[in-house]
This record gives structure tokens, sequence and C-alpha cells, in this order.
């Protein structure tokens, strides 16, 4: 019994690049169930040694419901549901799209605890972003970059403090 992080976010915003960072080559429990649950990647990370469950989701584009918040929901909504922590995902080069904005309206009302992340905000990308982040009624944003393994660390101790 595990603690559950979730990872959720739109596609694109750097989810899986983020599960691979943490979880590492700890993959062994990596299940691709067929139906529903299509491509929800799950692995197990180490933070400040403390064996944490990481749940993908993804699939987005395989689900059925008509707009892109419906898939979001959709597929997430069975993780979120189990979750310890759900990590919400935005892409601070982006900014903030309507569908990260909807998505958090909706995720704030499943009372779950949430730490927002700016990914994509490697050296000072994405500082507007971040800011612009606060208004998802959220928390503090945590800017970091997935891909090149920046603020990561920091990651690691806000997920054990959470937990
Ligand atoms: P997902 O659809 O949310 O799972 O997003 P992916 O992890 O597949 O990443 C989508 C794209 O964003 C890929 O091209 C990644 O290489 C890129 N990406 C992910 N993290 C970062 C990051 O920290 N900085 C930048 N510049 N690109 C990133
Ligand atoms: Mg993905």
């Amino acid at each position: 019994n595990l603690p559950i992080v979730v990872i959720a976010g739109r596609p694109n915003v750097g989810k899986s690049t983020l599960f691979n960072r943490l979880v590492g080559r700890r993959q062994a429990l990596v299940s691709d169930q067929p139906g529903v649950t299509r491509d929800r990647k799950e692995g197990e990370a180490l933070m400040r040694g403390r064996r944490i469950r990481i749940i993908d989701t993804a699939g987005l584009e395989e689900a059925a419901p008509d707009t892109l918040f419906g898939r979001m929901r959709a597929s997430s909504e069975s993780a979120v549901s189990m979750a310890d922590l759900v990590l919400f995902c935005i892409d601070a080069r982006a900014g903030i799209t309507p569908t990260d904005a909807h998505f958090a309206n909706w995720l704030r009302r499943q009372n779950r605890p949430v730490m927002l992340i700016a990914n994509k905000a490697e050296g000072k990308a994405g500082t507007d972003a971040a800011l612009e982040a606060y208004s998802l009624g959220l928390g503090t944003p945590l800017a970091l970059s997935a891909e090149h393994g920046e603020g990561i660390s920091d990651l690691m101790g806000e997920i054990v403090d959470r937990l």
C-alpha cells in the first residue's frame, strides 16, 4: 500500500517525461491494461528513501468523449480518485490554456491534494506562465524542467512533505 501520486494534465505538457524522470529504471511495474485504462503507466519511485507509486495518465487520444477536456476527465477520473497527491502539469512555455483552466476547475472539486507543476521552465523560460498559474487556484506553482532535470530534487522533497 504505497502512497499514490498521479501525474495529470493535457497532452504534450510533459507528463510522461516527468514520469520517466521520477521513476527512472524502476519500471518493473509498468502495466498497460486494455480498455479504459489503456496506456496508463504505473511505476515506483524512490524519494528521500520512501517508495511511492507513480501513475502517468495517458491514452487521451483513444478515449471516446468529444472534447479534449472530456477526454482528460475520462482518462484521469479513476486515477485521481485513488490519488494521495495529484501533480497537475502545465506547459510553462505555452502558458495557461482554456483546457488547463477547465481541468483545474474540475480538479479543485475532486478534493484531492494537488501540486501545480509548471514544466518546460528550464533556464528562465516560463517565469510569466508560472506567475499566471497562480490564477488556477491550485496554490503556488513549482517551476521545473522534466526534460533537463531541473527542479526535480525540490519536487521530490515537496512530494514527500505533502504525503
Ligand atoms: P505528455 O503528453 O504530457 O505525456 O508529454 P510528453 O512527456 O510526451 O512530452 C511532450 C513533449 O514535450 C516532448 O516533445 C518532450 O520532449 C517535451 N518536453 C517534456 N518536458 C520538457 C521540458 O522540461 N522542457 C522542454 N523544453 N520540453 C519538454
Ligand atoms: Mg504522455
